[in-house]
């Protein structure tokens, strides 16, 4: 049974864009997913439909087996509680400092009274410590979030996203807006959370040759649509 399948989905949004056309993909538990395509094409709509950002206009999305187009409430927020995401703009409050940052990351920690002054428990913060270690953040504990580099910021919102211990990280463009060497730093991070915790990773990514030194599976779209598939052994150089 795969971990998520998307069945025949369309998203067409309320302005009459269409974000995706009849998408069917199926996603194994462990996979390393890159999806590639140009600006519009409609990578960050499928990362947004999977994590029931938003609602789909057609079609039916199974994760675990389980049809997840119509949670609401409780059942939404578990479903939100498997699925991390990070963007590219790292969405840290900058002001904040990384231990702050991180610990929002925690479950229905903005629905506590302690949440609002600030007060964590010992297991928080001790779990926030092992998220930035796993990260190798550790030593910016106590950084603003705006004094670090791009690179680490998103290394910060990537354990913000484990607070949570999701099976599946989406990860929308995450760094696009880094040089190449934090590239490297953030998308090593990516592909060890996939292979030492079996994370199932989805990236979209502009890039066809990171996509290739990164994944297990690259998908493209284009127009919404899915135009390519392939497991990386069989794509081609002239692909
Ligand atoms: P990509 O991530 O590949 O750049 P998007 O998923 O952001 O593509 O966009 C796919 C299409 O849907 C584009 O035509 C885009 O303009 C449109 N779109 C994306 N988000 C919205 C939105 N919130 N409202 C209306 N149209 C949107
Ligand atoms: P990207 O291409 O990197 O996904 P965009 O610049 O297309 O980002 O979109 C940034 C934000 O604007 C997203 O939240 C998206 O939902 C929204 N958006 C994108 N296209 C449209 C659109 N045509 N109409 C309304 N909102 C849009």
């Amino acid at each position: 049974e795969p971990l998520i399948d998307i069945r025949n989905v369309s998203k067409v949004y309320d302005s009459g864009t269409v974000g995706l056309k009849n998408i069917n993909l199926t996603i194994k538990k462990g996979e390393f997913v890159v999806v590639v395509g140009l600006s519009g094409a409609g990578k960050s709509t499928l990362l947004r439909t999977i994590n029931r950002m938003h609602d789909v206009t057609d079609g039916d999305i199974l994760i675990e087996g389980k049809s997840i187009i119509h949670y609401k409430g409780k059942e939404l927020r578990k479903l939100r509680r498997k699925i991390g995401m990070i963007f590219q703009n790292f969405n840290l409050v900058k002001r904040s400092s990384v231990q702050r940052n991180v610990l929002s990351g925690r479950v229905g920690y903005y629905s506590t009274l302690k949440s609002v002054l600030g007060l964590f428990s010992k297991e928080d913060k001790q779990k926030a410590v092992d998220a930035l270690k796993q990260v190798k953040m550790a030593d910016k504990i106590y950084s603003r979030a705006d004094e670090l580099s791009g690179g680490q910021q998103q290394r910060v919102a990537i354990a913000r996203a484990l607070m949570q211990d999701p099976k599946i990280m989406l990860a929308d463009e995450p760094i696009a807006s880094l040089d190449p060497l934090t590239t490297k730093a953030v998308m090593d991070e990516l592909k060890e959370l996939n292979r030492k915790l079996g994370i199932t990773v989805i990236v979209n990514l502009h890039s066809v040759p990171l996509a290739m030194q990164y994944a297990d599976r690259i998908v493209g779209l284009r127009a919404g649509q899915l135009v390519y598939d392939k497991p990386i052994e069989e794509v081609q150089e002239a692909d």
